[in-house]
């Protein structure tokens, strides 16, 4: 019994904390931004890959990238080109990627309430079609890399003018924050769309800066808590789910 009161307790609590957060959203178009590796996914796809099937080297590159002597783009690159095998081999590493449980019922409530939903990755294109269609799950749009396959192996394409993005924040030469951008690369038209924003790392950065509320999980919840950015941490989108139930969105 008393652990009941307790728990109502918190909840009542939690939901008064949600009122700030629920008077920001005045009639506005919610439309969500998700990120998707280590946020739809339950591990970082990318490094999985490479783990698996990549040459050791992959390990090299990654430093010089955490010590910022190369940006995103050119680690990236030079990592997928030292992944063996063929797509099959590939896939057969994609097919143990799980997923959040809890994604397909928030992609559900999305289009039950009209909310768009978009990815933005700075993963690979052909990973996360191929893992959506495994799911059966459709998203109004996708800001990703593109992948590759010749003679020499793979090799991954940027999104180039409009699509490209350049943020400041992000040093990088692209970045995914050019998806909240009225008609640059989604549809959204809409310049004064309520924007959500879901992500857990370092990639999710930027975009959360332009974001009017983030939903956040590690080192992105710790940026948000460094910056002072409007966020809620979350484990998986059940909490975003009923998070946003509360807030008007899913209700
Ligand atoms: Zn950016």
């Amino acid at each position: 019994m008393q652990n009941t009161l307790i728990k109502d307790d918190i909840q009542n609590i939690y939901r008064d904390n949600l009122i700030d957060i629920t008077s920001k959203v005045p009639k506005r178009q919610p439309i969500v931004f998700c990120d998707f590796d280590g946020t739809v996914t339950t591990t970082d796809v990318t490094d999985v890959l490479l783990e698996e099937l990549a040459l050791p080297q992959w390990k090299v590159i990654e430093e010089q990238w955490v010590n910022g002597e190369i940006d995103d783009c050119q680690c990236m690159s030079e990592q997928i080109a030292l992944i063996q095998g063929d797509w099959k081999r590939i896939t057969g590493v994609l097919d143990q990627i799980k997923i959040d449980p809890y994604f397909k019922d928030f992609v559900a409530q999305c289009r039950s309430h009209n909310v768009p939903l978009y990815i933005g990755s700075s993963g690979i294109d052909r990973v996360l079609k191929y893992i959506l269609d495994r799911e059966y799950i459709q998203v109004d749009g996708i800001w990703s890399y593109h992948l590759i396959e010749s003679n020499n192996g793979w090799a991954l394409e940027f999104p180039k003018d409009k699509e490209r993005g350049i943020c400041q924040i992000a040093h990088s030469i692209a970045c995914k924050c050019t998806l909240l951008e009225p008609a640059k690369v989604s549809k959204i038209t809409d310049k004064n769309a309520y924007k959500i924003v879901i992500g857990d790392s370092k990639s999710d950065f930027c975009w959360s800066n332009k974001a009017d509320f983030v939903f956040a999980k590690k080192k992105l919840a710790q940026y948000c808590g460094a910056k002072d950015i409007d966020h809620l941490s979350f484990d998986n989108f059940l909490d975003i789910n009923s998070i946003l139930a509360n807030k008007g969105i899913f209700s």
